[in-house]
């Protein structure tokens, strides 16, 4: 049975690559990948030799129908990107879209991805979030962009290059308050860092330096008047009270 395989791949500790991940790379007829260099060096890590094929954000188009190709020609091809899981602010998307709408078959390898790995160590709460990725680069459309995640009361996970990380910090905390935030810096690395606490503290321990997860905390019912509204009428509803019983029960002398 050929497929399209996503493989995950370590976002820096060797160490977390997955025995199926292995196997998959050693089983596949050909591995597409976003850089050849960082690939081969993963692949001569493990010993595995096997066909290249470059996929990257500037010919995903093309190589999608190429890959898909190979596919329908009865081939399994792997797809990794330099760092963590395909598809995720990577290259990918496209590939797996062309081969659901062909009806190909396309299975997923899970691993190390940074948004995740930052989420659950955190401290922040996991049950909702929204994983946002890179902002917009220039700032009056990243202002813009953030002020539509205001009311949102899950959790926020955002990437961030080490040249803009202060910037962004700065404007998620002008746009969006001086709300919780972990900032995870070289996860899995040798030099990883968190520094929890309010942007504004976080801020000032930040080095500009490694790769960056900006883990920051959803909005809080005071910030959301529309969220505050919804959570009393699920309250109400579920203890089977009106406003005024409610009234009656906890507020009046
Ligand atoms: N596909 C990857 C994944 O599954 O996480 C993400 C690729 S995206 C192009 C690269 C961004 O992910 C970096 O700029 C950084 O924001 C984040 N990232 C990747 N590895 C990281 C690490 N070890 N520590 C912190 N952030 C990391």
């Amino acid at each position: 049975m050929s497929a399209l395989i996503l493989v995950a791949t370590p976002i820096g500790n060797l160490g977390d690559i997955s025995s199926r991940a292995l196997e998959s790379l050693r089983n596949a007829d050909v591995i597409a990948c976003e850089d050849t260099r960082y690939t081969l060096k993963l692949l001569s890590h493990f010993g595995i030799q096997k066909p290249l094929i470059s996929y990257h954000e500037f010919n995903e188009q093309e190589k999608s129908h190429e890959i898909v190709g190979m596919i329908e020609a009865g081939k399994n091809v792997a797809l990794v990107s330099d760092a963590g899981t395909p598809a995720i602010s990577d290259p990918g998307y496209r590939v797996v879209r062309l081969c659901r709408e062909r009806g190909l078959d396309v299975i997923s390898i899970p691993g190390p991805n940074a948004a995740i790995a930052a989420l659950s160590a955190s401290g922040l709460p996991s049950d909702q979030f929204m994983f946002v990725g890179f902002l917009p680069p220039r700032q009056s459309a990243r202002k813009e962009y953030l002020a539509t995640l205001k009311s949102f009361t899950g959790t926020l996970i955002f990437y961030e290059a080490p040249h803009r990380i202060l910037a962004t910090i700065d404007d998620i905390r002008e746009v969006l308050g001086d709300r919780e935030a972990c900032i995870c810096r070289e996860l899995t690395k040798i030099h990883e860092e968190y520094q929890y606490g309010k942007l504004s503290e976080v801020k000032e321990r930040i080095r500009e330096i490694g790769e960056f997860v900006v883990v920051v905390g959803g909005s809080r019912d005071e910030e959301n008047p529309v969220q505050e509204e919804w959570t009393r009428e699920r309250v109400l509803k579920t203890l089977g009270i009106s406003r005024n019983q409610l009234y009656e029960l906890f507020f009046k002398k």
